[in-house]
């Protein structure tokens, strides 16, 4: 069994990570498990090079092979935005404050359509890198429903459900989601 480090101190994440890689033989560890409380400037413009930082300082703190992600919410009508900011969108670092933001910068917005993405890179002690994308088309509700998930998951409609992200249940998130569509995507790569 492999063991790798999750680069993440966002428990939404890593809760997610652990119930999708487990079951495909890994041996999950989170930065709180490593005693890593320091978190490395996300300063990239993309999503990948913000993935490669966060892998990079993770690998380095723990001496083991690292798995990062970095995502975000695109909403066509914010030309993309939140996106590469989406945990600090508006100044808020809170979920509640972030969604209140976006709401009102959707105010009387007719086209409510977005996509969640997210970026993966597993990056191995030798250097070696293997990276994944997922993308999770949706739609902006008007007000939150739900209350499972995390992050933007109350305002994201997925369409194929009619519910918001946070009114589905793990294993219907993890079938759909962005982030279990890049898990797949890099199992896949891996085998
Ligand atoms: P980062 O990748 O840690 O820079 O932050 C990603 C941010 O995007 C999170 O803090 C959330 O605000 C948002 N996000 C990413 N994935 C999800 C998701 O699955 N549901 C809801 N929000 C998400």
């Amino acid at each position: 069994m492999q063991t790798i480090v999750i680069a993440t101190h966002n428990q939404g994440k890593a809760r997610e990570f652990a119930r999708l890689l487990e079951p495909a033989g890994f041996m999950i560890k989170t930065l709180v498990d490593c005693g890593v409380t320091e978190v490395p400037h996300e300063t990239g413009a993309t999503f990948l090079e913000n993935a490669l930082i966060k892998a990079r300082a993770a690998m380095e703190a723990t001496g083991l092979p690292s798995l990062a992600d970095d995502s975000g919410l695109c909403v066509d009508a914010l030309d993309g935005a939140p996106g590469v900011f989406s945990a600090r969108y508006g100044g808020f670092s809170s979920p509640k404050e972030q969604i209140t933001h976006l709401l009102r910068q959707m105010e009387g917005q007719p086209n409510r359509t977005a996509a969640f993405v997210c970026q993966l890179v597993l990056l191995y002690t030798d250097g070696n890198e293997v990276s994944a994308e997922g993308r999770c088309e949706g739609e902006i509700l008007l007000a939150p429903q739900g209350d499972g998930g995390f992050g933007y998951d109350p305002v994201f409609c997925v369409p194929s459900k009619n519910r918001s992200m946070a009114e589905l249940t793990p294993e219907e998130k993890d079938g759909l989601s962005h982030r279990g569509l890049a898990l797949r995507a890099l199992l896949g790569k891996l085998s």
